[in-house]
């Protein structure tokens, strides 16, 4: 009996922050830890996606590779058959597959994506790539080649999750059993538990998320940061005037990030933080409180990450791209049979 398979991924378009550190690589790493006797664990990083918006290719590389670095880092175990970490671009199966699905999916169904249209308005006609158009198509290959069931998604990736589900049922529905189709999102937050409403706020704007891929990257708290920099952001947080350190995430949204943030860090809940610092009025002495804890954070980790043995991750990598590619040629074979690109076995 082949197991269940859980699959996630985290794109490498920037250096990560402690948002997705919290909100994505722990959550991931315990999963995959707890999950791995019963099920098929697929970390994946998702380099294929990395440029469906303008980056710079020179650093993506090394970005791809330092992903791995960072999992490792934060704990991911290399030592763990049941995990595989594997870089999408070298199971060339992806692609193929996408193609096929392309061909499947209305013009019409992709327009309708909302992270289409929210990207597209944020940027220039003349960077509106066909990619970023066509990314939910390569998302649903990424899964279903491998027969997914479980894969952990963010409210912005809810819709592409469904159209995931979407395709599988139209090629199942046409050409017989295909496809694994993945659990519905409802059944996808059971599975997870809520650790996935986890939002870390914008140390500037904290009334939109801490995102990596934010322009001035000013209330952005990335992993390579130099912990004496990151202490700055801190400091100069925005507050409010009330003067009164409480959570309160409507009415004093920059403190109740700090809270949040502070909590985190010293692994403890955000009662136990408001009961600490509760009432005070000093924002400066709180803040220079969570700075400092963010720089003990950054310090520890990047001396961590400094002694992470990339041969150990390369040997990981290619293990698992292998078996990966074993997996996905048969899909493949199977989806290339069924629309008449090869003969049925
Ligand atoms: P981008 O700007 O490229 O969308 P992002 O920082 O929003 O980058 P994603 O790649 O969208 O990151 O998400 C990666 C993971 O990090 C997801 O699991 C997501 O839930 C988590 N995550 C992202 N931002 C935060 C945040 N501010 N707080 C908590 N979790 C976060
Ligand atoms: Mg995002």
């Amino acid at each position: 009996m082949t197991k269940p398979v859980i699959l996630t991924g985290l794109r490498a378009n920037n250096d990560l922050t402690l948002g997705n550190y919290f909100g994505g690589i722990l959550p991931m790493i315990d999963m995959a830890t707890r999950s791995a006797d019963d099920y098929q664990i697929n970390m994946f990083i998702p380099d294929l996606h990395s440029f469906t918006t303008p980056i710079d290719h020179s650093k993506l590389h090394d970005q791809i590779l330092h992903n791995a670095r960072l999992y490792v880092a934060a704990g991911l175990p290399l030592d763990n058959n049941s995990i595989n970490l594997y870089r999408q671009s070298y199971i060339p199966a992806h692609s193929e597959l996408t193609w096929i699905l392309d061909c499947f999916t209305g013009f019409g169904e992709m327009s309708r994506m909302t992270q289409f249209k929210d990207k597209t308005a944020k940027i220039g006609d003349a960077q509106i790539s066909v990619g970023l158009f066509n990314y939910p198509v390569l998302m649903a290959a990424d899964i279903l080649i491998y027969g997914a069931k479980y894969i952990p998604v963010g409210e912005d990736q809810t819709q592409h999750l469904e159209f995931a589900r979407d395709i599988a049922e139209r090629m199942n529905g046409r050409f017989g059993e295909l496809f694994t189709v993945p659990e519905p999102v409802l059944k996808q937050h059971e599975f997870f538990g809520k650790e996935q409403g986890l939002r870390i706020m914008d140390l500037q704007d904290p009334t939109k998320k801490m995102s990596k891929s934010d322009d001035s990257g000013k209330g952005v708290i990335f992993l390579g940061d130099a912990p004496e920099d990151a202490a700055k952001k801190v400091m100069s947080a925005a507050t409010d005037s009330l003067a009164h350190i409480a959570y309160d995430r409507e009415n004093q949204p920059g403190i109740s990030n700090l809270i949040e943030i502070l909590a985190l860090l010293r692994g403890v809940r955000k009662q136990d933080i408001v009961a600490e610092f509760g009432g005070g009025e000093r924002y400066g002495d709180f803040k220079k409180v969570v700075a400092e804890e963010v720089k003990a954070f950054l310090s520890d980790f990047q001396s961590r990450l400094a002694a992470v043995d990339d041969a150990t991750i390369i040997a990981k990598l290619e293990t698992s791209e292998a078996a990966m590619r074993v997996q996905a040629g048969e899909t493949l074979l199977r989806v290339q049979q069924a629309v008449g690109l090869r003969a049925k076995g």
